[in-house]
């Protein structure tokens, strides 16, 4: 068997002829930036999630950055965000002039620790970035309660997390805004790069827009300085043909997810990572711990699985947070860097295939 991690192929067969419209009526319209399509997917998207306004950008990192710079959060403040995420969760931090404040993960959810955030909290702090890691939702009532008791933002980074819910509330819905990345390999994945933010609030949504189209919501009417940062028509239509199918892919990710769990309960040297009660788990990513990591993954490589490693390593000690000169360890975070490896997980994958995924994760221990 040869299964990849992931296969953006089968998901393309799957509804073949709606993309192929959807960028055909694009081109032949040439609607190319801004117009009806990328309208109608800010729509679409807002009303799947019940928000007021959805803006569009040109990616996920993007997305961050520009709702931080439009809450005014510049040098000499500090910004909360978790010791284990990809990059674009801290560095668009450093990007407004702030300094990124990282705080360890917990052990059974891989999410910021909200126990350790108050401890970091500073009269320089002015939001909290919770990263809803790998489809896990962070804690969010606890979240919440300590940026309202100081008076600080909350951020969500959603990126890999779309429809995940806790207590009912959908990921993305909680904080002043939300950050969602629209990158391939995504749960909602587009063509090329892409994202979005959500927020309910009327005076930060057209600063947002205003900012991400260089600093003009009408033609030539700069009132700022901005960036170019749009969602171009292609991407807009291609995200549309698949949104009505998303819930279905998030189900299906269920599915497997499920399977593994069933599969590898026995396995004393696997760690799968825990599900936060009450909560919705929307798996981009299926995540297993192991102190025989790179023996594993070199056994199932010449089986024929491929897996990866997110991420080799935790936020603060990459080199170029040297500068920072911190001087915790992050022992959770950290710790994981040798043990972590993400398995095959999309909808499309079946269960027969998980099923030797699991086999030959039994058989690597056993011998
Ligand atoms: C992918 C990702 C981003 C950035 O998204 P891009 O669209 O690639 O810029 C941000 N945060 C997290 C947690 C991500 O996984």
């Amino acid at each position: 068997m040869n299964i990849p991690f992931v296969d953006l192929k089968a998901q393309y067969n799957s509804i073949k002829s709606e993309i192929d419209d959807a960028i055909g009526n694009v081109i032949s319209e040439t609607a190319f930036i801004g117009g009806k399509y990328v309208k109608k997917f800010e729509t679409e998207f807002a009303n799947l999630y019940g928000v007021k306004h959805c803006i569009s950008v040109a990616n996920g990192t993007d997305s961050l950055y520009i709702i931080m710079k439009m809450l005014g959060i510049q040098e000499g403040d500090e910004v909360i965000t978790s010791a284990y995420s990809w990059i674009s969760s801290s560095e668009t931090i450093s990007q407004t002039g702030a300094t990124p404040v990282f705080v360890d993960i917990d052990e059974n959810y891989y999410t910021i620790n909200e126990a350790e955030i108050e401890k970091k909290i500073t009269s320089k702090t002015k939001a909290i970035i919770p990263v809803h890691i790998h489809g896990q939702i962070c804690e969010m009532d606890k979240i919440l309660a300590i940026a309202k008791k100081h008076g600080l933002y909350v951020i969500e980074d959603c990126a890999q997390s779309h429809f995940s819910e806790f207590k009912g509330r959908r990921a993305g819905t909680m904080g002043i805004a939300s950050s969602f990345s629209f990158y391939p390999g995504k749960n909602l994945g587009a063509y090329g790069d892409a994202g979005c933010i959500l927020t309910n609030d009327d005076a930060l949504a057209d600063k947002f827009r205003m900012y991400a189209n260089h600093g003009a919501l009408q033609k030539h009417q700069h009132q700022i300085e901005g960036i170019n940062s749009r969602l171009d028509g292609l991407q807009a239509a291609i995200l549309s043909a698949k949104l009505p199918y998303i819930l279905k892919w998030t189900d299906e990710r269920n599915r497997c997810a499920k399977k593994y769990l069933e599969l590898l309960a026995d396995v004393k040297s696997v760690t799968c990572t825990g599900v936060r009660p009450d909560s919705k788990h929307s798996f981009h990513l299926f995540m297993i711990r192991t102190n025989r990591r790179d023996d594993l993954q070199a056994y199932l490589k010449s089986e024929g699985i491929e897996t990866v490693v997110h991420y080799p390593k935790a936020l603060p000690n990459l080199d170029c947070y040297k500068y920072l000169n911190l001087e915790e360890s992050y022992p959770v975070a950290t710790g994981n860097e040798s043990q972590i490896l993400s398995l095959p997980i999309f909808p499309e994958l079946s269960n027969e295939s998980i099923g030797y995924i699991a086999d030959k994760i039994k058989e690597f221990f056993k011998a």
